[in-house]
């Protein structure tokens, strides 16, 4: 490992202003911070450590309604918070879906929000060519083994993934993700926040550099899916493993008529996938078997898969069908 120097924030403007050093990081729980810099993939010259800054711990009820999740707050308390189960059961499904207990006490909703893909050219330098790690060099996993890669939204550049649970959920329940930098304070839309690779993967996210993500809002008229919400994830083996494909859906349903559909695939691009369309195929009619048909069709226009991995299309058509029919009560 590179030489790295370490320093904990006493606050934010103090982390701001560490983070416009050369080479500085901000360091969470490090669940995959300190694997990346372990592999040499990234060799950060000073970590600041925000993972015990008193504004970006625990969940508070917002005043109009809904929730704010402190970045620092970890996966484990989220998915064990009473609010978060009674009001965000999808949120809570996703994150108990995700890693490890013992990774789930240490990794924070910025981590997991920041968390790099699992391509296994990414964190293997042995291969050279990986636009993601080294802009410009190729991307080896297009004519390697593709199995675990997108089948939407991929680039010439890169056919990453992202691997988080979390974030899934919280692309279907709209949230909102807080930052802080320089200029100030900003609310990122979740649809905004990842980016899909295009001719630049190696930037996950939409973040300027030395912004701090501070917390993660959900909005109050989420909290009426929370009747029929069902988080799937289909993978190689039972735990500890990352998604092929993931379904977050939810649906407020009253007198039998679909209100609300809140619905994103994971395992699939380089972002949580979501579109909008989707779920309005849902909206104004009972569930059924048609309608669910339309919506996993909608989301799935346009998929595409690699040399290895066309089963993941058909995969995802089925998880959508069986996810929402769950959700809905029809499984
Ligand atoms: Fe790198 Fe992306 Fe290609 Fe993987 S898919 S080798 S992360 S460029």
């Amino acid at each position: 490992m590179n030489p790295v120097a370490y320093q904990r924030a006493g606050s934010v403007e103090e982390a701001l202003r560490l983070a416009q050093a050369p080479g500085a990081a901000f360091l969470g729980g490090g669940t995959n911070l300190i694997d990346l810099m372990k592999g040499g993939i990234a060799t950060p010259r000073l970590l600041v450590d925000v993972s015990r800054l008193p504004p970006l711990a625990g969940i508070s009820e917002l005043p109009a309604g809904g929730l704010r999740i402190g970045a620092a707050a970890l996966n484990s308390d989220v998915a064990n918070h009473p609010l978060v189960r009674s009001r965000y059961p999808l949120l809570s499904q996703a994150l108990l879906a995700g890693a490890s207990p013992q990774l789930r006490n240490m990794a924070t909703v910025g981590g997991n929000l920041l968390q790099r893909t699992r391509c296994p050219y990414f964190y293997d330098p042995a291969f050279e060519r990986c636009n993601k790690r080294q802009p410009g060099s190729g991307c080896d996993a297009k004519e390697g083994f593709n199995r675990m890669h997108a089948i939407l939204g991929a680039s010439e550049a890169c056919i990453a993934v992202h691997p988080s649970d979390m974030c899934v959920a919280l692309a279907a329940l709209r949230a909102v993700v807080r930052v802080q930098g320089a200029r100030g304070e900003r609310a990122i839309a979740f649809a905004d926040f990842h980016r899909l690779p295009g001719d630049a993967p190696q930037r996950d996210t939409v973040l300027a550099p030395g912004e701090l993500i501070t917390a993660v809002d959900l909005p109050a008229e989420a909290a009426g899916l929370a009747g029929h919400a069902h988080y799937l994830k289909l993978r190689d083996r039972a735990s500890y493993a990352f998604a092929l494909v993931s379904v977050a859906a939810a649906l407020d349903i009253r007198d039998g008529v679909v209100r609300d559909a809140a619905l994103a695939l994971g395992g699939v691009a380089h972002k949580p996938w979501r579109v909008p369309q989707a779920e309005d195929l849902l909206v104004g009619k009972p569930l059924s078997a048609d309608t669910m048909q339309a919506a996993a069709q909608a989301l799935l226009q346009g998929a595409r898969a690699q040399a290895h991995n066309g089963f993941k299309v058909e995969l995802a058509r089925r998880s959508v069908l069986r996810a929402l029919g769950t959700a809905g009560g029809l499984a």
